[in-house]
This record gives C-alpha cells, sequence and structure tokens, in this order.
C-alpha cells in the first residue's frame, strides 16, 4: 500500500512532554495522523500521513447526527534495545471490523490498517515515552463523513490513528477502587450496541458514572438490562471475581465488550491450572459471597489499566469491603505477568508481543 506522507514542518512540530513521570491519559497527542477516506463506490483510498490537525467535516456529516462512529484503544511498548512492541494489536483491529460490521460501516483491510499505523508509529517514534509503565496509547478510529439528514447508513467514511504518550496508569501503585453497582440505568442490552467499541455506549453511561463519582466512587458496575440481577462489566474494563477457588466472569453473550485484556487473562489463569469460568454470574452471589467471606478478589480488566483490583463493592446501600480494600494475590500476579509480557521482560509463550522496530 502506498501511504503518501506529508511531514511536519519544523513550525508544525509540537513540544514533547518533559517530565514523563508527569505524563497522565488522553491529553497528548503526537505530531501526525494516519488518514483514510471510504466511498461506497470506490472502497478504502487516499491511504495518507499528514501533520497531526483539526478534521474538516461538513456539518452535515452523518457521525455527528446518528452516531456512525467506532473506535479502538491499543498500546505501543518501548522494549529493549530501543525496540518498539504492539500487544495482540491483530485483535483490537478485528474488533473494530466487527464493530464496523454492527453499526452498518465499512470494515478496514487489517493488513493495511496496521501498515498505517506502523508507519505512524515509526514516524513519530521520538513520542514514545521509556520509563516504566509508561507507552504509547494508540487511538483508530472511523467516523461517518456524508452529508446527509435522513436516517441511513453513510456512503462516506474517514478511518483515522491518532497516538499520544501515556503514564503509567498507577502512579501510587495499584490503588483498588470503589465500585458502585448500578441498579437504575443499563450501558447495554443483548440484541443492542454493547458488543461494539462504539461512541453511543460511552455518551449513555456517562450520566451514572458522574452520579457514581459524585458519591465517590471511581467506576459503575453495570447489571444486565432484562433484570439487573446479572454481573455485565465496569465503564471501560471487563469484571472478574475470585469466590472460594473459581475465577468467574461475564460470558461474551452480546451486551458486553470482548476485551483482549479479558482474552489474555483467561488464557493465563487457566495456564495456571486455577478454576476459571466464564457464565452468568447473579450479583446477590457475589453479595453473600462477600458476606461470607469467599469473595476473595474482585478486579476490572482493559487496555488502559490492565488489571484494575476492586477494594469495595456498594450495592443498594451497602458497602462491601474486597480482599481487605487491598490488591489480591492473583491480581498482582496477573498484572505482573501481563506487564513483563508486554515490555519483553518475560518469555512471551502466546505469541501476543510483535516487535516493529
Ligand atoms: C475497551 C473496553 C474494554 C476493555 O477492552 P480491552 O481490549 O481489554 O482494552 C472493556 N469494556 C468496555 C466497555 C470497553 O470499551
Amino acid at each position: 500500500m502506498d501511504i503518501t506522507i506529508t511531514a511536519a514542518t519544523p513550525d508544525q512540530l509540537k513540544t514533547k512532554p518533559a517530565d514523563e513521570s508527569q505524563l497522565g491519559f488522553g491529553d497528548i497527542t503526537t505530531d501526525h495522523i494516519f488518514l483514510m477516506d471510504y466511498d461506497a463506490s470506490k472502497g478504502w483510498f487516499n491511504p495518507r500521513i499528514e501533520p497531526y490537525g483539526p478534521l474538516t467535516i461538513d456539518p452535515a456529516a452523518m457521525s455527528l447526527h446518528y452516531g456512525q462512529e467506532i473506535f479502538e484503544g491499543l498500546k505501543a511498548y518501548g522494549i529493549a534495545d530501543d525496540g518498539i512492541g504492539l500487544f495482540r494489536a491483530n485483535e483490537n483491529f478485528e474488533r473494530l471490523n466487527r464493530s464496523a460490521t454492527r453499526l452498518c460501516m465499512p470494515e478496514v483491510d487489517i493488513p493495511k490498517a496496521m501498515e498505517g499505523m506502523k508507519q505512524l508509529i515509526l514516524l513519530d517514534k521520538g513520542w514514545i515515552p521509556r520509563s516504566p509503565g509508561t507507552s504509547l496509547y494508540i487511538r483508530p478510529t472511523m467516523i461517518a463523513t456524508e452529508p446527509h439528514l435522513g436516517v441511513r447508513p453513510s456512503n462516506n467514511y474517514l478511518f483515522f490513528i491518532i497516538i499520544g504518550p501515556v503514564g503509567a496508569y498507577y502512579k501510587e501503585g495499584l490503588n483498588p477502587v470503589k465500585i458502585y453497582v448500578e441498579d437504575f440505568f443499563v450501558r447495554a442490552a443483548i440484541g443492542g450496541t454493547g458488543e461494539a467499541k462504539t461512541a453511543a455506549n460511552y455518551a449513555s453511561s456517562l450520566l451514572a458514572a458522574e452520579e457514581a463519582k459524585k458519591k465517590g466512587f471511581t467506576q459503575v458496575l453495570w447489571l444486565d438490562a432484562a433484570e439487573r440481577k446479572y454481573i455485565e462489566e465496569v465503564g471501560t474494563m471487563n469484571m472478574f471475581f475470585r469466590i472460594d477457588d473459581e475465577v468467574i466472569t461475564a460470558p461474551l453473550n452480546g451486551s458486553i465488550l470482548p476485551g483482549v485484556t479479558r482474552d489474555s487473562v483467561i488464557r493465563i489463569v487457566k495456564d495456571w491450572g486455577i478454576k476459571m469460568t466464564e457464565r452468568s454470574l447473579p450479583i446477590d452471589e457475589v453479595i453473600a459471597a462477600a458476606e461470607d467471606g469467599r469473595l476473595q478478589e474482585a478486579f476490572g480488566t482493559g487496555t488502559a489499566a490492565v488489571i484494575s483490583p476492586v477494594g469495595q463493592i456498594t450495592f443498594k446501600g451497602h458497602d462491601y469491603v474486597v480482599a481487605g480494600g487491598k490488591m489480591g494475590e492473583l491480581s498482582q500476579k496477573l498484572y505482573d505477568e501481563i506487564v513483563d509480557i508486554q515490555y519483553g521482560q518475560k518469555p512471551d509463550p502466546y505469541g501476543w508481543v510483535a516487535r516493529i522496530e
């Protein structure tokens, strides 16, 4: 694929963050952006890398009115010998295409889209932070661009990738979070768009998350839409519970996001010989286990945090402390294992890391 590259001129270059220990999440983008266009009659065309800057889109662009937008989130890691590693990137692009199908948007050609991503990363590789725990966050995005105010799928799309350095998620160690079990609002219903990474899912979750934040919680734990009975997931993470010696996570039944980290955790837990079950888990079972002292640990999984331990669950006005409010043993072991594989500090028996330089 011929990607046209227009490099930023010296005056267009941005100032790189001076102190990697101050990096947060999501505020900084690099000097360039990868873009390509789609037209229903031609397919994808004009793959290009340009200086990072505002997009020009028509105010009637269909993504702005009817929400045809999908995205992905993955990371590149600074590894030994000034190398750059990607973690299971192919899975993210396959998920992007599944999201596309659900939203009546065109699939991308995965090798071509990944080639665009790699060239972008290599061009801006000076932005990759190299302190422990830091990484380069990658945000592939697709939006409908056809100017049309009738409701139907757009005939035109823009696919772009932006990247930016992000900090170690945990500055003061792995801090357990307090989660609020939401029993009124719902995130997604079976048959809806819960398993697609699409903007609408997040827009509709903001109100519940804001109300929980006001009450002092970090995250909302969603229950199923039909009965408000079964565990689904939290904001941008899948959830795992360890009850007695069984590790349990919700099955991929259509309303939860199939996380890449979720899949990695399932594989590793099974390989460690621990009982790992994907099944519907009633909130009442979790609460009963917490009351009996059988709830050993709870944690969320996602690209940003890898493993996010839960220290407290609040349900119907009652607080339940989990693992003494500390990070559980399995949570810590999983975090160390995955992070070591990502940064190439441990052998990668699964073939998850691809070195791009
Ligand atoms: C992205 C996301 C996840 C985590 O997926 P990863 O591939 O592990 O990063 C989980 N739940 C939701 C709702 C998400 O958007």
